[in-house]
């Protein structure tokens, strides 16, 4: 079944989406806290730069995130928020001159927020079976456009939790829109998927929000339908699957899982150079 109408992707919109780590100064290696664990480098607070990330912002280690298994560096996903926040919002300035950055740090975290409801909604704004609510999304899309473009005391007093809110019920019931559309096996979607086999099978109109995917084994399965909303997609292979009208999928999930170039991605996505 065709999710996705082609004509209406806003690929200018996709493409500020997309994560341009040679047009930021490193804010989410330095901005955010993470922990070795999660697949980074080392365990760090929020605001000190990672030890790998070079005066230039570029990272030492980049070319070897894959061969070092960096899942958390090669999962990320800023949805355009560093790039906006250090050429729009900061031209003049970076973190790293500031003799308080902080406040660059709590805008880029508002911005990622803001970029990453904005993407779910330019996918939801394509996406055929909800058709009827693509008026009440683009309203939605220029509200975020119009906080993030406000001056950066605006974009700090801004209460964005009823905005969150507002555009989750939306991106819920778009879901709620394409699931009408599958008449779902309940047992199969009770399974917990974690490092087991699947091979070949259909997962059409899957709901796997928030699901543990981890070491799944996808291979040549369908997706038709199925919504990724946060899932968890490290490890998770997709080697010959066809991922083209998936939901709610994002390049940070691409990234995390494995695949290969049979892979089928939806447009707006791209093969990591890791699949091959
Ligand atoms: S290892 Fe590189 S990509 Fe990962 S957090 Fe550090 S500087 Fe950033």
């Amino acid at each position: 079944m065709k999710i996705h109408d082609e004509n209406a992707v806003d690929k200018e919109l996709f493409e500020e989406l997309k994560i341009d780590c040679s047009k930021c100064s490193g804010l989410c290696c330095t901005a955010l806290y993470f922990s070795k664990l999660d697949g980074f480098p080392e365990d760090k607070e929020a605001g000190k730069p990672c030890v790998n990330l070079q005066s230039d912002f570029r990272c030492k280690i980049h070319a070897e995130l894959p061969r070092r298994k960096m899942k958390g560096c090669l999962g990320y996903d800023c949805f355009g928020a560093g790039q906006k926040v250090t050429q729009t919002i900061y031209p003049h300035t970076t973190w790293s001159t500031e003799n308080n950055p902080q406040q660059i740090f709590e805008v880029f975290l508002i911005v990622f927020q803001l970029h990453q409801i904005l993407y779910y909604l330019a996918e939801a704004k394509t996406i055929l079976p909800a058709r009827n609510l693509w008026y009440d999304i683009e309203v939605l899309i220029t509200e975020n456009k119009s906080i993030c473009s406000a001056p950066t005391k605006d974009i700090l007093t801004t209460d964005i939790n009823d905005y969150r809110k507002r555009a989750n019920e939306c991106l819920k019931k778009v879901s709620n829109l394409v699931k009408l559309n599958y008449s779902l096996d309940k047992k199969e979607h009770e399974k917990n998927y974690m490092g087991k086999a699947f091979k070949g099978k259909n997962f059409h109109g899957a709901d796997f929000t928030m699901t543990l995917l981890i070491a799944a084994k996808f291979n040549g399965c369908n997706f038709n339908g199925a919504n990724f909303l946060g899932a968890d997609t490290r490890d998770t292979d997709f080697s010959d699957a066809d991922l083209s009208e998936a939901v709610y999928l994002t390049q940070g999930q691409v990234n995390s899982a494995r695949g290969n170039s049979a892979t089928k991605l939806p447009i707006n996505l791209t093969h990591p150079i890791t699949w091959c």
